[in-house]
Protein backbone atom coordinates (compact mmCIF):
# COMPACT_ATOMS: atom_id res chain seq x y z
CA UNK A 1 0.00 0.00 0.00
CA UNK A 2 1.12 3.77 -0.26
CA UNK A 3 1.44 5.62 2.99
CA UNK A 4 -1.37 6.16 3.97
CA UNK A 5 -0.74 6.00 7.99
CA UNK A 6 1.92 7.38 10.27
CA UNK A 7 3.89 4.11 10.07
CA UNK A 8 4.38 4.64 7.00
CA UNK A 9 5.00 8.27 6.82
CA UNK A 10 7.73 7.76 9.69
CA UNK A 11 9.68 4.72 6.98
CA UNK A 12 9.09 7.58 4.39
CA UNK A 13 11.11 10.02 6.65
CA UNK A 14 14.11 7.69 8.02
CA UNK A 15 14.24 6.44 4.48
CA UNK A 16 14.70 10.50 3.18
CA UNK A 17 18.51 10.52 1.94
CA UNK A 18 18.82 13.97 0.18
CA UNK A 19 19.45 13.23 -3.75
CA UNK A 20 21.91 15.83 -3.72
CA UNK A 21 23.17 15.99 -7.46
CA UNK A 22 27.07 17.41 -7.69
CA UNK A 23 27.26 20.47 -10.10
CA UNK A 24 28.20 20.29 -13.42
CA UNK A 25 31.50 22.67 -13.13
CA UNK A 26 33.93 20.53 -13.59
CA UNK A 27 32.25 18.77 -16.48
CA UNK A 28 33.91 19.21 -19.96
CA UNK A 29 30.57 19.25 -22.18
CA UNK A 30 28.37 21.72 -21.18
CA UNK A 31 24.94 21.28 -23.01
CA UNK A 32 24.79 24.92 -24.09
CA UNK A 33 28.20 24.80 -25.78
CA UNK A 34 26.91 21.26 -27.38
CA UNK A 35 23.52 22.61 -28.74
CA UNK A 36 25.11 25.74 -29.96
CA UNK A 37 26.90 23.78 -32.24
CA UNK A 38 24.03 22.19 -33.52
CA UNK A 39 23.44 25.26 -34.95
CA UNK A 40 19.74 25.53 -34.34
CA UNK A 41 17.58 28.18 -35.17
CA UNK A 42 16.42 30.83 -32.47
CA UNK A 43 12.98 31.00 -32.44
CA UNK A 44 10.98 33.64 -31.76
CA UNK A 45 10.28 34.62 -27.60
CA UNK A 46 6.87 33.53 -26.55
CA UNK A 47 5.14 33.93 -23.69
CA UNK A 48 7.16 31.45 -20.70
CA UNK A 49 8.56 31.17 -17.90
CA UNK A 50 9.99 34.07 -16.09
CA UNK A 51 13.36 34.98 -16.50
CA UNK A 52 15.61 37.35 -14.93
CA UNK A 53 15.89 40.45 -15.33
CA UNK A 54 18.95 42.92 -15.60
CA UNK A 55 19.66 44.17 -12.69
CA UNK A 56 18.99 47.88 -12.06
CA UNK A 57 21.81 50.33 -12.00
CA UNK A 58 22.54 51.28 -9.29
CA UNK A 59 20.76 54.60 -7.78
CA UNK A 60 23.41 57.64 -8.15
CA UNK A 61 24.86 58.27 -4.69
CA UNK A 62 23.89 61.43 -3.32
CA UNK A 63 26.98 63.64 -3.24
CA UNK A 64 29.01 64.25 -0.20
CA UNK A 65 27.56 60.73 1.09
CA UNK A 66 30.65 58.21 1.87
CA UNK A 67 30.46 55.07 -0.30
CA UNK A 68 28.91 52.21 1.98
CA UNK A 69 31.37 49.57 3.38
CA UNK A 70 31.88 46.41 0.66
CA UNK A 71 30.12 44.12 3.37
CA UNK A 72 27.00 46.41 3.62
CA UNK A 73 26.63 46.53 0.01
CA UNK A 74 23.41 44.27 -1.26
CA UNK A 75 21.16 42.50 1.62
CA UNK A 76 22.14 39.57 3.30
CA UNK A 77 22.05 36.20 1.84
CA UNK A 78 19.44 34.18 4.38
CA UNK A 79 20.48 30.87 3.36
CA UNK A 80 23.97 30.68 1.62
CA UNK A 81 23.46 27.89 -0.25
CA UNK A 82 25.90 26.04 -2.56
CA UNK A 83 22.68 24.61 -4.80
CA UNK A 84 21.62 27.06 -7.40
CA UNK A 85 18.04 26.95 -5.94
CA UNK A 86 19.03 29.82 -3.84
CA UNK A 87 17.97 31.96 -6.57
CA UNK A 88 14.35 30.73 -6.43
CA UNK A 89 14.10 33.05 -3.08
CA UNK A 90 14.35 35.82 -5.62
CA UNK A 91 11.96 33.93 -8.25
CA UNK A 92 14.82 34.91 -10.88
CA UNK A 93 16.79 32.09 -12.62
CA UNK A 94 20.76 32.80 -12.76
CA UNK A 95 22.58 33.22 -15.70
CA UNK A 96 23.57 29.54 -16.47
CA UNK A 97 19.97 28.27 -15.89
CA UNK A 98 18.59 31.13 -17.86
CA UNK A 99 21.44 30.30 -20.41
CA UNK A 100 19.95 26.64 -20.33
CA UNK A 101 16.33 27.18 -20.72
CA UNK A 102 17.00 29.08 -23.93
CA UNK A 103 19.39 26.03 -24.75
CA UNK A 104 16.45 24.14 -24.28
CA UNK A 105 13.43 25.82 -25.83
CA UNK A 106 15.47 26.10 -29.27
CA UNK A 107 16.37 22.51 -28.46
CA UNK A 108 12.57 21.37 -28.21
CA UNK A 109 11.40 23.86 -30.91
CA UNK A 110 13.81 22.93 -33.90
CA UNK A 111 14.29 19.02 -32.35
CA UNK A 112 11.83 17.77 -30.43
CA UNK A 113 8.64 19.27 -31.53
CA UNK A 114 9.23 17.82 -34.94
CA UNK A 115 9.81 14.22 -34.17
CA UNK A 116 7.38 14.63 -31.45
CA UNK A 117 4.34 15.30 -33.72
CA UNK A 118 5.98 11.98 -36.21
CA UNK A 119 6.55 10.17 -33.18
CA UNK A 120 3.10 10.52 -32.37
CA UNK A 121 1.68 10.12 -35.66
CA UNK A 122 3.45 6.65 -36.55
CA UNK A 123 6.53 5.06 -33.69
CA UNK A 124 9.09 4.72 -35.95
CA UNK A 125 12.17 3.03 -34.35
CA UNK A 126 14.64 5.02 -36.70
CA UNK A 127 13.37 8.55 -35.75
CA UNK A 128 13.24 7.03 -32.25
CA UNK A 129 16.98 6.74 -32.21
CA UNK A 130 18.20 9.98 -34.22
CA UNK A 131 15.85 11.97 -31.55
CA UNK A 132 17.95 10.30 -28.63
CA UNK A 133 21.61 10.81 -29.95
CA UNK A 134 20.20 14.35 -30.37
CA UNK A 135 19.39 14.04 -26.97
CA UNK A 136 22.44 12.36 -25.63
CA UNK A 137 24.51 14.88 -27.18
CA UNK A 138 23.02 17.79 -25.58
CA UNK A 139 23.39 15.98 -22.23
CA UNK A 140 19.86 15.72 -21.40
CA UNK A 141 19.67 12.21 -20.65
CA UNK A 142 22.01 12.45 -17.81
CA UNK A 143 20.74 15.66 -15.90
CA UNK A 144 20.63 14.67 -13.16
CA UNK A 145 23.56 12.07 -13.04
CA UNK A 146 26.55 13.69 -10.89
CA UNK A 147 29.74 14.12 -13.23
CA UNK A 148 31.67 11.57 -11.47
CA UNK A 149 29.19 8.86 -13.32
CA UNK A 150 29.46 10.99 -16.40
CA UNK A 151 26.47 12.80 -16.15
CA UNK A 152 25.74 17.27 -16.18
CA UNK A 153 24.93 16.76 -12.53
CA UNK A 154 22.14 19.28 -12.61
CA UNK A 155 20.59 20.38 -9.56
CA UNK A 156 16.23 19.61 -9.17
CA UNK A 157 15.45 23.01 -9.87
CA UNK A 158 17.84 23.18 -12.89
CA UNK A 159 16.23 19.61 -14.03
CA UNK A 160 13.02 21.12 -13.76
CA UNK A 161 13.58 24.02 -15.32
CA UNK A 162 15.11 22.41 -18.41
CA UNK A 163 12.25 20.05 -18.64
CA UNK A 164 9.50 22.28 -18.88
CA UNK A 165 10.92 23.45 -21.98
CA UNK A 166 11.81 19.79 -23.50
CA UNK A 167 7.99 19.21 -22.62
CA UNK A 168 6.90 22.24 -24.44
CA UNK A 169 8.29 20.39 -27.56
CA UNK A 170 7.26 16.84 -26.96
CA UNK A 171 5.44 15.64 -24.09
CA UNK A 172 6.12 11.94 -24.92
CA UNK A 173 9.87 12.93 -25.30
CA UNK A 174 10.02 14.29 -22.09
CA UNK A 175 8.46 11.84 -20.29
CA UNK A 176 11.39 8.80 -21.51
CA UNK A 177 13.81 11.07 -19.82
CA UNK A 178 11.85 11.87 -17.05
CA UNK A 179 11.27 7.29 -16.47
CA UNK A 180 14.77 6.91 -17.02
CA UNK A 181 15.50 9.32 -14.26
CA UNK A 182 13.84 7.39 -12.15
CA UNK A 183 15.67 4.39 -12.71
CA UNK A 184 19.12 6.17 -12.14
CA UNK A 185 17.32 7.97 -8.62
CA UNK A 186 17.04 4.74 -7.48
CA UNK A 187 20.68 3.97 -7.85
CA UNK A 188 21.24 7.18 -6.53
CA UNK A 189 19.37 6.85 -3.34
CA UNK A 190 20.26 3.37 -2.99
CA UNK A 191 22.70 1.77 -4.94
CA UNK A 192 26.61 0.79 -4.38
CA UNK A 193 29.55 2.75 -5.62
CA UNK A 194 30.65 -0.06 -8.12
CA UNK A 195 26.65 -0.66 -9.68
CA UNK A 196 26.84 3.43 -9.81
CA UNK A 197 29.75 3.23 -12.00
CA UNK A 198 28.57 0.45 -14.16
CA UNK A 199 25.69 1.56 -15.16
CA UNK A 200 24.80 5.58 -14.77
CA UNK A 201 27.88 6.34 -17.17
CA UNK A 202 25.27 4.20 -20.06
CA UNK A 203 22.85 7.34 -19.74
CA UNK A 204 25.23 9.61 -21.43
CA UNK A 205 27.29 6.79 -23.41
CA UNK A 206 26.39 7.84 -27.64
CA UNK A 207 25.18 3.76 -27.27
CA UNK A 208 23.02 4.04 -24.51
CA UNK A 209 20.79 7.02 -22.97
CA UNK A 210 18.00 5.77 -21.67
CA UNK A 211 17.22 3.49 -18.66
CA UNK A 212 13.86 1.72 -17.73
CA UNK A 213 12.09 1.40 -14.25
CA UNK A 214 9.73 -1.73 -14.39
CA UNK A 215 7.02 -1.80 -11.25
CA UNK A 216 4.09 -1.49 -12.71
CA UNK A 217 1.99 -5.40 -14.07
CA UNK A 218 -1.32 -6.34 -15.07
CA UNK A 219 -3.21 -7.83 -12.63
CA UNK A 220 -1.39 -6.05 -9.37
CA UNK A 221 0.91 -3.95 -8.40
CA UNK A 222 -0.39 -0.76 -10.06
CA UNK A 223 -1.06 1.66 -7.41
CA UNK A 224 -0.42 -0.80 -4.68
CA UNK A 225 3.30 -1.77 -5.43
CA UNK A 226 3.81 -4.27 -2.98
CA UNK A 227 0.98 -6.46 -4.47
CA UNK A 228 3.20 -6.91 -7.32
CA UNK A 229 3.60 -10.18 -8.69
CA UNK A 230 7.10 -10.58 -10.32
CA UNK A 231 8.99 -13.23 -8.35
CA UNK A 232 12.60 -12.92 -7.00
CA UNK A 233 14.39 -16.41 -5.99
CA UNK A 234 17.72 -16.49 -3.95
CA UNK A 235 19.63 -19.18 -4.92
CA UNK A 236 23.22 -20.37 -5.20
CA UNK A 237 24.30 -18.08 -8.49
CA UNK A 238 22.40 -14.88 -7.76
CA UNK A 239 18.64 -14.50 -8.25
CA UNK A 240 16.36 -15.60 -10.70
CA UNK A 241 13.75 -13.42 -11.45
CA UNK A 242 10.33 -14.47 -13.45
CA UNK A 243 7.05 -12.33 -14.15
CA UNK A 244 5.63 -9.80 -16.38
CA UNK A 245 6.13 -6.05 -16.42
CA UNK A 246 3.50 -3.70 -18.22
CA UNK A 247 3.24 -0.12 -19.04
CA UNK A 248 7.37 0.28 -19.05
CA UNK A 249 8.21 3.46 -20.66
CA UNK A 250 11.62 3.05 -22.55
CA UNK A 251 10.90 -0.44 -22.83
CA UNK A 252 13.08 -1.91 -26.15
CA UNK A 253 15.65 1.08 -26.09
CA UNK A 254 16.64 1.04 -22.48
CA UNK A 255 20.72 0.32 -21.96
CA UNK A 256 19.24 -1.22 -18.28
CA UNK A 257 16.07 -1.95 -16.12
CA UNK A 258 15.61 -1.72 -12.90
CA UNK A 259 12.99 -4.04 -11.86
CA UNK A 260 10.93 -4.38 -8.79
CA UNK A 261 10.05 -8.02 -7.26
CA UNK A 262 9.51 -9.71 -4.71
CA UNK A 263 11.03 -12.40 -2.76
CA UNK A 264 7.69 -13.43 -1.19
CA UNK A 265 4.58 -10.91 -1.43
CA UNK A 266 3.50 -11.91 2.45
CA UNK A 267 6.93 -10.53 3.47
CA UNK A 268 5.71 -6.94 2.29
CA UNK A 269 8.06 -4.39 2.06
CA UNK A 270 10.70 -6.27 3.37
CA UNK A 271 10.26 -8.96 0.87
CA UNK A 272 10.42 -6.06 -1.91
CA UNK A 273 13.87 -5.96 -3.91
CA UNK A 274 15.02 -3.95 -7.05
CA UNK A 275 17.33 -5.88 -9.45
CA UNK A 276 19.47 -4.29 -12.15
CA UNK A 277 18.50 -6.59 -15.23
CA UNK A 278 20.37 -6.37 -18.43
CA UNK A 279 18.40 -6.01 -21.52
CA UNK A 280 20.22 -8.50 -23.35
CA UNK A 281 20.29 -11.12 -20.06
CA UNK A 282 18.94 -14.17 -21.42
CA UNK A 283 14.78 -14.43 -20.62
CA UNK A 284 14.41 -10.96 -21.08
CA UNK A 285 12.23 -9.78 -23.46
CA UNK A 286 9.96 -7.04 -24.82
CA UNK A 287 6.63 -8.67 -25.77
CA UNK A 288 4.59 -6.11 -26.89
CA UNK A 289 4.40 -2.34 -27.30
CA UNK A 290 1.41 -0.79 -25.49
CA UNK A 291 -0.88 1.10 -28.11
CA UNK A 292 -1.28 4.13 -25.68
CA UNK A 293 -3.80 6.88 -26.59
CA UNK A 294 -0.96 9.91 -25.55
CA UNK A 295 2.50 10.06 -24.71
CA UNK A 296 2.79 8.11 -28.18
CA UNK A 297 6.27 9.32 -28.92
CA UNK A 298 7.93 7.10 -26.01
CA UNK A 299 7.95 3.49 -26.50
CA UNK A 300 6.09 1.99 -23.35
CA UNK A 301 5.90 -1.87 -23.58
CA UNK A 302 5.16 -4.95 -21.57
CA UNK A 303 8.52 -6.78 -20.34
CA UNK A 304 8.13 -10.60 -19.75
CA UNK A 305 10.89 -11.87 -17.31
CA UNK A 306 11.53 -15.90 -17.85
CA UNK A 307 14.08 -17.27 -15.02
CA UNK A 308 16.76 -14.54 -15.61
CA UNK A 309 19.28 -15.69 -13.50
CA UNK A 310 21.15 -12.25 -12.34
CA UNK A 311 24.46 -12.62 -10.26
CA UNK A 312 24.49 -10.98 -6.53
CA UNK A 313 25.34 -7.89 -7.45
CA UNK A 314 22.21 -6.72 -9.88
CA UNK A 315 20.59 -6.55 -6.59
CA UNK A 316 20.25 -2.69 -5.62
CA UNK A 317 21.32 -1.88 -1.97
CA UNK A 318 20.11 -3.83 0.88
CA UNK A 319 17.32 -6.34 0.80
CA UNK A 320 14.39 -4.70 2.50
CA UNK A 321 15.81 -1.03 0.93
CA UNK A 322 13.70 -1.33 -2.34
CA UNK A 323 10.54 0.13 -0.69
CA UNK A 324 11.38 3.26 0.61
CA UNK A 325 14.27 3.94 -2.34
CA UNK A 326 11.15 3.36 -4.36
CA UNK A 327 8.89 5.54 -2.83
CA UNK A 328 11.60 8.32 -2.65
CA UNK A 329 12.22 7.92 -6.28
CA UNK A 330 8.45 8.25 -6.77
CA UNK A 331 8.73 11.19 -4.80
CA UNK A 332 11.49 12.83 -7.17
CA UNK A 333 9.58 12.10 -10.46
CA UNK A 334 6.34 13.67 -9.22
CA UNK A 335 8.14 16.94 -9.23
CA UNK A 336 9.77 16.36 -12.41
CA UNK A 337 6.80 14.98 -14.63
CA UNK A 338 5.06 18.17 -12.69
CA UNK A 339 7.58 20.08 -14.97
CA UNK A 340 6.26 17.91 -17.94
CA UNK A 341 2.88 18.96 -16.96
CA UNK A 342 3.63 22.80 -17.05
CA UNK A 343 5.58 22.46 -20.33
CA UNK A 344 3.00 20.96 -22.14
CA UNK A 345 -0.20 22.90 -20.76
CA UNK A 346 2.31 26.02 -22.11
CA UNK A 347 2.67 24.72 -25.30
CA UNK A 348 -1.28 24.60 -25.62
CA UNK A 349 -1.54 27.79 -23.92
CA UNK A 350 0.56 29.25 -26.46
CA UNK A 351 -1.27 27.94 -29.35
CA UNK A 352 -4.39 29.15 -27.86
CA UNK A 353 -3.89 32.70 -27.70
CA UNK A 354 -1.46 32.79 -31.14
CA UNK A 355 -4.89 31.76 -32.37
CA UNK A 356 -7.03 33.60 -29.98
CA UNK A 357 -5.39 36.83 -31.57
CA UNK A 358 -5.10 35.97 -35.21
CA UNK A 359 -9.30 34.39 -35.78
CA UNK A 360 -11.55 37.17 -36.42
CA UNK A 361 -15.73 36.35 -35.61
CA UNK A 362 -18.42 39.14 -35.52
CA UNK A 363 -15.50 41.95 -36.82
CA UNK A 364 -12.97 41.41 -34.43
CA UNK A 365 -9.96 39.08 -32.90
CA UNK A 366 -11.78 36.32 -30.95
CA UNK A 367 -9.53 37.62 -28.22
CA UNK A 368 -11.38 40.95 -27.86
CA UNK A 369 -14.47 38.43 -26.91
CA UNK A 370 -14.58 38.63 -23.15
CA UNK A 371 -15.20 34.53 -22.51
CA UNK A 372 -12.21 33.93 -24.87
CA UNK A 373 -9.74 36.57 -22.83
CA UNK A 374 -11.18 35.44 -19.61
CA UNK A 375 -10.41 31.52 -20.78
CA UNK A 376 -6.73 32.36 -22.02
CA UNK A 377 -6.22 34.47 -18.00
CA UNK A 378 -7.03 31.60 -16.28
CA UNK A 379 -4.78 29.59 -18.14
CA UNK A 380 -2.18 31.52 -17.93
CA UNK A 381 -2.79 32.09 -13.95
CA UNK A 382 -2.82 28.50 -13.37
CA UNK A 383 0.29 27.43 -15.34
CA UNK A 384 2.25 30.02 -13.25
CA UNK A 385 0.63 28.59 -9.97
CA UNK A 386 1.82 24.90 -11.44
CA UNK A 387 4.90 26.22 -11.96
CA UNK A 388 5.93 27.77 -8.74
CA UNK A 389 4.67 24.48 -6.93
CA UNK A 390 7.10 22.75 -8.91
CA UNK A 391 9.77 25.14 -8.72
CA UNK A 392 9.20 25.30 -4.54
CA UNK A 393 9.22 21.16 -4.75
CA UNK A 394 12.61 20.77 -6.08
CA UNK A 395 13.99 23.56 -3.85
CA UNK A 396 13.46 21.87 -0.74
CA UNK A 397 15.10 18.44 -2.68
CA UNK A 398 17.82 21.00 -3.22
CA UNK A 399 18.27 22.01 0.36
CA UNK A 400 17.79 18.15 1.66
CA UNK A 401 14.41 18.87 3.30
CA UNK A 402 11.22 17.07 3.30
CA UNK A 403 9.73 17.12 -0.08
CA UNK A 404 6.57 14.27 -0.17
CA UNK A 405 3.93 16.48 -0.08
CA UNK A 406 4.79 19.10 -1.91
CA UNK A 407 5.82 16.86 -4.93
CA UNK A 408 2.53 15.19 -4.70
CA UNK A 409 0.97 18.96 -4.52
CA UNK A 410 2.93 19.90 -7.80
CA UNK A 411 2.15 16.53 -9.82
CA UNK A 412 -1.46 16.86 -8.74
CA UNK A 413 -2.11 20.39 -9.65
CA UNK A 414 0.16 20.60 -12.73
CA UNK A 415 -1.62 17.63 -14.40
CA UNK A 416 -4.86 18.97 -13.49
CA UNK A 417 -3.74 22.37 -15.34
CA UNK A 418 -2.85 20.22 -18.70
CA UNK A 419 -5.98 18.54 -18.53
CA UNK A 420 -8.26 21.70 -18.07
CA UNK A 421 -5.71 23.55 -20.31
CA UNK A 422 -5.41 21.83 -23.36
CA UNK A 423 -9.29 20.81 -23.39
CA UNK A 424 -10.11 24.79 -22.80
CA UNK A 425 -7.20 24.98 -26.09
CA UNK A 426 -9.52 22.77 -28.02
CA UNK A 427 -12.59 25.00 -27.20
CA UNK A 428 -10.62 27.88 -28.50
CA UNK A 429 -9.43 26.35 -31.30
CA UNK A 430 -12.96 24.91 -32.61
CA UNK A 431 -13.08 22.49 -35.33
CA UNK A 432 -9.10 23.56 -35.84
CA UNK A 433 -8.30 21.94 -32.09
CA UNK A 434 -10.61 18.81 -33.19
CA UNK A 435 -8.77 18.33 -36.29
CA UNK A 436 -5.60 15.44 -36.27
CA UNK A 437 -3.85 17.96 -38.26
CA UNK A 438 -2.89 20.26 -35.72
CA UNK A 439 -1.20 19.24 -32.62
CA UNK A 440 -3.58 20.30 -30.15
CA UNK A 441 -5.82 16.66 -29.90
CA UNK A 442 -2.41 15.50 -29.06
CA UNK A 443 -1.48 17.62 -26.20
CA UNK A 444 -5.00 16.43 -25.28
CA UNK A 445 -3.74 12.88 -25.25
CA UNK A 446 -1.15 13.82 -23.48
CA UNK A 447 -2.30 15.49 -20.58
CA UNK A 448 -4.21 12.90 -19.42
CA UNK A 449 -1.91 10.20 -19.21
CA UNK A 450 -0.23 12.71 -16.88
CA UNK A 451 -3.28 12.53 -14.50
CA UNK A 452 -2.35 8.50 -14.07
CA UNK A 453 1.65 8.04 -14.61
CA UNK A 454 3.76 8.45 -11.61
CA UNK A 455 0.76 7.61 -9.22
CA UNK A 456 -2.29 8.40 -10.28
CA UNK A 457 -3.97 11.46 -8.88
CA UNK A 458 -5.81 9.62 -6.26
CA UNK A 459 -2.82 8.09 -4.81
CA UNK A 460 -1.33 12.45 -5.14
CA UNK A 461 -4.38 13.17 -2.59
CA UNK A 462 -4.02 10.33 -0.24
CA UNK A 463 -0.39 10.79 -0.08
CA UNK A 464 -1.20 15.20 0.61
CA UNK A 465 -4.07 14.20 2.86
CA UNK A 466 -1.72 12.14 4.77
CA UNK A 467 0.75 15.00 5.88
CA UNK A 468 -2.06 17.53 6.68
C1 LIG B 1 1.94 6.52 -20.42
C2 LIG B 1 2.25 5.71 -19.20
C3 LIG B 1 3.57 5.37 -18.91
C4 LIG B 1 3.86 4.58 -17.79
N1 LIG B 1 5.17 4.23 -17.53
C5 LIG B 1 5.44 3.39 -16.51
C6 LIG B 1 6.79 2.94 -16.26
O1 LIG B 1 7.73 3.36 -16.91
N2 LIG B 1 6.98 2.03 -15.28
C7 LIG B 1 5.96 1.54 -14.52
O2 LIG B 1 6.21 0.71 -13.64
N3 LIG B 1 4.68 1.97 -14.70
C8 LIG B 1 4.41 2.87 -15.68
N4 LIG B 1 3.11 3.29 -15.89
C9 LIG B 1 2.04 2.74 -15.07
C10 LIG B 1 1.54 3.71 -14.01
O3 LIG B 1 2.52 3.94 -13.05
C11 LIG B 1 0.28 3.11 -13.42
O4 LIG B 1 -0.70 3.13 -14.45
C12 LIG B 1 -0.22 3.85 -12.20
O5 LIG B 1 0.66 3.71 -11.12
C13 LIG B 1 -1.61 3.37 -11.76
O6 LIG B 1 -1.68 2.00 -11.71
P1 LIG B 1 -2.88 1.23 -12.47
O7 LIG B 1 -2.96 1.80 -13.84
O8 LIG B 1 -2.61 -0.20 -12.34
O9 LIG B 1 -4.19 1.67 -11.73
P2 LIG B 1 -4.83 1.01 -10.40
O10 LIG B 1 -3.83 1.06 -9.30
O11 LIG B 1 -5.42 -0.30 -10.74
O12 LIG B 1 -5.98 2.05 -10.08
C14 LIG B 1 -7.19 2.09 -10.81
C15 LIG B 1 -7.99 3.29 -10.31
O13 LIG B 1 -8.22 3.16 -8.90
C16 LIG B 1 -7.72 4.28 -8.22
N5 LIG B 1 -7.20 3.88 -6.92
C17 LIG B 1 -6.29 2.91 -6.64
N6 LIG B 1 -6.06 2.85 -5.32
C18 LIG B 1 -6.82 3.81 -4.75
C19 LIG B 1 -7.02 4.26 -3.41
N7 LIG B 1 -6.35 3.73 -2.38
N8 LIG B 1 -7.89 5.28 -3.20
C20 LIG B 1 -8.56 5.86 -4.23
N9 LIG B 1 -8.41 5.47 -5.51
C21 LIG B 1 -7.55 4.47 -5.77
C22 LIG B 1 -6.64 4.84 -9.12
O14 LIG B 1 -6.41 6.22 -8.85
C23 LIG B 1 -7.25 4.61 -10.48
O15 LIG B 1 -8.15 5.64 -10.76
C24 LIG B 1 2.81 4.12 -16.97
C25 LIG B 1 1.49 4.51 -17.24
C26 LIG B 1 1.20 5.29 -18.33
C27 LIG B 1 -0.22 5.68 -18.60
Amino acid sequence: MLPVNAVELRARKAAALPLQAGTDRANPRPAVDRVSRAGLQRPQRGPGPPRARQPAAPAARPRGQPAAPAGDRGPARLHPLETESAALVGFELNERQRDLQQQAREFAHGVLRPAGRALDRAFDPGTFRRVLKALIRAGYTSMPVPPEFGGMGWDNLTVAIVLEELAAGSAGLASALAASFHAASVLLIAGTEAQRRQFLPLLSDSSGGLAAMAITEHEAGGSDILALATRSRRESHGYTLSGTKCFVTNAGFAAFYVVLATEDPRLARAGLGAFLVPPDAPGVSVVRFEDTMGMRPSPVGELRLENVRLPFSSLIGEPGSAYPATLQTLDRGRAFYGAIAVGLARAAYETALEFARKRQQFGVAIFRHQAIAFTLADMATEIDAARLLVWRACWLMDRGEDYTKEASMAKLYASETAVRVTTDVLQILGKSGYSRDETVEMFVRDANALRIMEGTNHIQRIVIATQL
